[in-house]
């Protein structure tokens, strides 16, 4: 079956929902335009901004000085996640406006979204023109940082409602028709409000991201957390496929709240199968960050074949039906239907004997599955209270599941 993977996000016309967030750190347009020669939907340029300086002292002054980046280990897998401790510094204007005119020269076809950050209405408002005008499909407004220069939490934009506001009305005002994108971090409470407010302020779409700060692992020869720079360690931002559960949660509490503005996510996406997840939960566009810095710029042919497969064998014929698709099956905890009973069931046909089923269940002390000396675990569907534990351990993907029984 033929499949459209392109979609119209906020009047925009996407190839494909799949675009590289803010890579290469350095802003090198030749590296850009290999991202969409290599079939990306679209790309988001740096940050723009009319103060470039302190940034780009930070940056210079830590080249070479730290290793800002970690894989993280799991069983001796690696990698399936990234902490990074890499600072941000904005491009100037002028690099931008030639990156967004370069880029719709050679790729007319594919999304270039140009990143921003203001402190000043007079910086919100010229800036945007300038990147209006340079063409840019869609202005992103970065809410996660204050100047592009500074990680304080208090300076924090998106932790204002009211500065959301008249940032978000400069930035309309100054992109006239070109679609405006606002980047807050997921975990924003008061949902509702900041979606009312900030589309009556002008804004299209909002970008969630959720960046946890953790310690990616230890080193288990000279104990120091990793990423070890010059013997100590520090907070780093986490990402990657260990973060996709709650990605998932922020979209489906997001999706809830929200039926005015597109959504698009930055993380969480590690394979097609995740790119399915987060846009069934709701989300338009995917931003990649971390997996194109790890799996470089091919990795999109992967995204696009698991995603094309999927969508032919369920007979959908767009990305567009698969959009939010899940959002009516999730509701909050007290809306649970819990009407009916169940218990837990066995496909025999797949069963190894393990008996990992029965030790969970003996643990619990709910003594509901028989261990005969066969090694065939038996569901005594009296005694089962239908808690699902041995369905998730169970160590076979699909022999375990939960099924409604009446008693
Ligand atoms: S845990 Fe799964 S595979 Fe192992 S005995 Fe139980 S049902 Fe069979
Ligand atoms: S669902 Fe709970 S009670 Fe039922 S068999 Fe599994 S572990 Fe035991």
């Amino acid at each position: 079956m033929e499949v459209n993977l392109g979609l119209n996000f906020c009047g925009v016309n996407f190839p494909n929902p799949f675009v590289v967030s803010k890579v290469p750190p350095v802003g090198d347009v030749e590296i850009i335009a290999a991202q969409l020669e290599a079939g990306w939907g679209g790309v988001i340029l740096r940050n723009a901004s009319l103060n470039t300086a302190a940034g780009k002292q930070t940056i210079t002054a830590l080249r070479g000085k730290a290793p800002l980046y970690r894989g993280v280990d799991y069983e001796e897998k690696r990698i399936i996640d990234l902490g990074w401790i890499e600072p941000q510094a904005p491009i100037s204007v002028e690099e931008a406006e030639s990156s967004i005119r370069t880029l719709k020269e050679r790729f007319p076809d594919s999304v270039v979204i140009a990143g921003m950050v203001g402190t000043s209405r007079e910086e919100w408002l010229k800036v945007s023109r300038r990147l209006s005008q340079a063409g840019a499909d869609m202005i992103e407004c970065d809410f996660s940082i204050s100047n592009g220069n500074s990680a304080d939490v208090k300076t924090v934009i998106a932790h204002d409602l009211k500065l959301m506001e008249k940032a978000s009305r400069y930035v309309r005002e100054g992109a006239r028709s070109t679609p405006v994108i606002l980047k807050v971090p997921g975990t924003l409470p008061e949902r509702e409000m900041i979606v009312e407010t900030l589309k009556e302020a002008g804004a299209n779409a909002l970008n969630l991201f959720y960046e946890p700060k953790g310690v990616p692992g230890i080193n288990l020869t000279n104990f120091i957390p990793f990423p070890n720079v010059g013997g100590k360690s520090t907070l780093s931002i986490m990402g990657g496929a260990a973060i996709k559960p709650y990605v998932l949660g922020i979209l489906a509490e997001w999706g809830i709240a929200n039926k005015r503005l597109g959504l698009s996510v930055l993380g969480g996406a590690y394979n097609w199968r995740d790119c399915v997840e987060l846009i069934l939960m709701g989300a338009s566009i995917l931003q990649f960050h971390g997996a194109v810095l790890q799996r470089g710029v091919r990795f999109v042919d992967e995204l696009k074949s698991g995603v094309s497969d999927y969508l032919s064998e369920k007979m959908i014929s767009s990305v567009e039906k698969l959009v939010g698709k899940s959002l009516p099956y999730f509701v909050t905890e007290e809306n649970l239907p819990r009407s009916s009973l169940v218990a837990a069931a066995i496909d025999e046909e797949i069963c190894t004997h393990c008996g990992i089923c029965y030790q969970i269940c003996e643990g619990l002390g709910y003594h509901a599955i028989n261990f005969s000396d066969q090694r065939k675990p038996m569901i005594d569907k009296k005694k089962c209270v239908g808690d699902g534990l041995c369905v998730a351990a169970c160590p076979v993907f699909n022999c375990m599941s939960l099924r409604r029984v009446s008693r």
